[in-house]
C-alpha cells in the first residue's frame, strides 16, 4: 500500500492532474466527503487528507509514504525539528501552488526609513522561522508575534508594524490597504517522500515519481 498525504484546497486540486498522469484517480472529493482516508482507482494507493502544516510530519514519521507540501511549510517544519528534516527525501519541485513570501506594511508606514533608523520592528506571522532568518540576514531587529491566520489584520489594529505572509495576486494586501515592501522568496509545492518507504516500496514510489516528472517535463531525479 502507498499512502499519500495531501491537504485540501489548492494543493489537492493542483495535484489531481499529476496523480492522473501516474494513473491514479481519487474516488472521493475531500470538499464534500468527511472521510480522511480516500480510496483511489488503484487498490494499492490511498490518500490521507491532513492539514497543510501536518503533511511533513506524517511523511517524516511514516504515517504516509509521500506527500505534497509548500516550501514555506517545509522550512517551518525543518526549523521545528532543529533545522533538519531527517528522513525526508525531496525529489521534485512540482511548480504548483506558486506564490511568494513577502514582508508587507500599512501603506502609511515608512518601512525603509524604519529599517535605516535601526528601529525594532514588531512583525506578525505564521512563518516565524522564515521571518527570523530573513530579518537576521538583513541585520534588522524584530519582535516576532506568532499568528495562525488573518495576518493582514495585525498592522491595521496596531498589533504589528509589518507582516510576513504568502502573496499570490496581491489582492488581499490591496484590499486591506497594505503594501509589499520585500519579497523574501518564491514558494511552490514539493513532493516529499519518506526515506525508509523509498527503500521498502521502491518500485511503486519510483513509478509515481517518474510519472510526475514526465508530466512536468522534468528529468527524473536520481533516487538515493
Ligand atoms: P492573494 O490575495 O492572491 O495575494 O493571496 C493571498 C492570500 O492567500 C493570503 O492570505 C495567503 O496566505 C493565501 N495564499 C496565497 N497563495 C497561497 C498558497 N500558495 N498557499 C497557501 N495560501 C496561499
Amino acid at each position: 500500500m502507498i499512502t499519500i498525504a495531501l491537504s485540501k484546497g489548492r494543493i489537492f486540486e493542483e495535484t489531481l492532474p499529476l496523480l492522473q498522469a501516474a494513473g491514479i484517480t481519487v474516488l472521493d472529493d475531500p470538499e464534500t466527503s468527511r472521510k480522511l482516508i480516500l480510496d483511489t482507482n488503484q487498490p494499492g494507493v490511498r490518500v490521507l487528507v491532513v492539514r497543510a502544516t501536518d503533511v511533513p510530519t506524517y511523511v517524516q514519521f511514516g504515517g504516509a509514504d509521500m506527500g505534497i507540501t509548500g516550501k514555506d511549510t517545509l522550512l517551518e517544519h525543518a526549523s521545528d525539528w532543529g533545522g533538519g528534516s531527517a528522513g525526508l527525501f525531496q525529489p521534485l519541485d512540482l511548480q504548483i501552488a506558486k506564490c511568494r513570501i513577502s514582508v508587507a506594511v500599512r501603506a502609511d508606514f515608512d518601512y525603509a526609513h524604519a529599517v535605516r533608523q535601526g528601529a525594532r520592528l514588531r512583525v506578525a506571522t505564521k512563518y516565524v522561522a522564515i521571518a527570523r532568518d530573513f530579518f537576521a540576514s538583513k541585520g534588522v531587529h524584530v519582535d516576532l508575534i506568532k499568528l495562525y491566520g488573518s495576518m493582514e489584520l495585525a498592522p491595521l489594529v496596531g498589533l504589528a508594524d509589518a507582516i510576513v505572509d504568502l502573496v499570490s495576486t496581491g489582492n488581499t494586501l490591496r484590499a486591506n490597504n497594505l503594501i509589499e515592501v520585500e519579497r523574501i522568496m518564491d514558494i511552490s509545492s514539493r513532493l516529499i517522500v519518506n526515506q525508509a518507504a523509498l527503500k521498502l516500496k521502491r518500485e511503486p514510489i519510483r513509478h509515481i515519481i517518474s510519472a510526475f516528472s514526465d508530466a512536468l517535463a522534468q528529468p527524473a531525479p536520481p533516487l538515493p
